[in-house]
């Protein structure tokens, strides 16, 4: 299989050839996803700055070795700070204009640049120019995120097993990511999500001391991080014995997001808009009235980040191509009882969508 290394000289093109729409030559890349992806440094430091004559890496001494086996391009290690490098070169290579990443630097950083710069240097705002390359994946990247999706539905699978009433949500989340370890991740893609009961109506719940008790709903929200790329999965599970009126309502409140969850999947295709997608789980969930309950957008790319291009938000005009990996996760949340979301990782093939996690969405109890 052709490497990521390979890619590279050819991403780097087309991130100056977008330049040219921003009428400038040169760009200095500067948040790290975007540098490991044009140049293969994974540390937490460094500028990236492409110009029409080559890539130069800067970096400091801590990053010596590593960006000299990483970097497939120049690389220089300063001391002092990284950008007061690169603004030097930037001079005396005579740049006119150079493109910044404005996004990812503080209003300090942007008005020292350009105060260093004055008259001399133009400034342009590159926004999102790698992170839409970024968007669609080599067949290479496809299959790194592959694994790490399988990872994390085995590390889930043998976490799950060994969870019982009594156990905090804190416990069951280091049980996730022990497992996740043990199977050969970096370690989790984001904080590992463990909500209980009525907590699982939050969102983005932080695990905390509670205790896991009958009747209950027990949502996970977990991925793995596997050769820098990320997985993400939703999967809630009931606590208890089926038959009672908590379990009914629990169950309907499941097969409604379920469904909404594979209307959201049947709408995956290329050329498919992302609000297009986002709009069919909504319908879905109001033909059963509880798309007021689904209180954020349906999916996000991902791939080096957990959250990358596109979003599949409702206003998002832009369209799915082949190569785009996605999670697909509506969530219906009832402050009194509990929150219900399904999340698959999902791949835009030539022909429609193939769901990538393997891990059962059968309504799921934990007796
Ligand atoms: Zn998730
Ligand atoms: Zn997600």
């Amino acid at each position: 299989m052709t490497k990521l290394a390979d890619f590279r000289p050819k991403r780097r093109a087309a991130v100056l050839a977008a330049c040219e729409s921003l009428k400038t030559g040169a760009i200095a890349v500067s948040h790290l996803a975007n540098v490991r992806y044009l140049c293969g440094f994974t540390g937490s430091n460094g500028v990236l700055l492409l110009t029409g004559r080559g890539a130069t890496f800067y970096t400091d001494p801590r990053y010596d070795i590593q960006s000299a086996q990483e970097c497939d391009c120049a690389v220089k290690v300063v001391t002092g700070p990284v950008w007061e490098a690169v603004a030097k070169d930037v001079r005396r290579k005579r740049l006119t204009s150079l493109a910044l990443e404005s996004e990812h630097l503080s209003h300090a950083q942007w008005t020292a640049l350009a105060k260093e710069f004055g008259k001399a240097v133009k400034l342009a705002e590159a926004k999102g120019v790698v992170e839409g390359l970024r968007a669609v994946k080599s067949p290479d990247e496809v299959a790194r995120i592959r694994k790490a999706v399988l990872l994390g539905s085995a590390a889930y699978e043998k976490a799950l097993a060994l969870v019982s009433e009594g156990m905090t949500e804190q416990q069951v989340a280091a049980e996730i990511d022990h497992a996740m370890r043990l199977l050969g991740a970096e370690g989790p893609a984001f904080e590992t999500i463990v909500a209980a009961g009525k907590r699982s109506a939050l969102p983005h719940a932080r695990p905390t001391g509670a205790k896991i008790r009958r009747n209950q709903l027990l949502l996970v929200d977990m991925g793995a991080c596997l050769d820098g790329y990320m997985s993400d999965m939703t999967r809630v599970a009931y606590v208890g014995r089926l038959g009672g009126r908590l379990s009914a309502q629990a169950r309907r409140v499941y097969d409604a997001v379920l469904e909404a969850q594979l209307a959201g999947i049947a709408a995956v295709k290329p050329g498919a808009r992302c609000k297009d997608v986002d709009a069919a789980a909504r319908k879905s969930l109001k033909q059963r009235g509880l798309d007021r309950f689904f209180t954020h957008s349906l999916g996000h790319g991902l791939g080096l980040e957990i959250h990358e291009t596109p979003r599949l938000g409702g206003k998002v005009e832009s369209e799915l191509k082949p190569g785009m990996v996605v999670t697909i996760e509506p969530g219906v949340y009832l402050p009194e009882f509990g929150g219900v979301r399904i999340e698959d990782t999902v791949l835009v093939t030539e022909s429609g969508v193939e769901v990538l996690t393997p891990t059962s969405k059968e309504f799921a109890v934990i007796a």
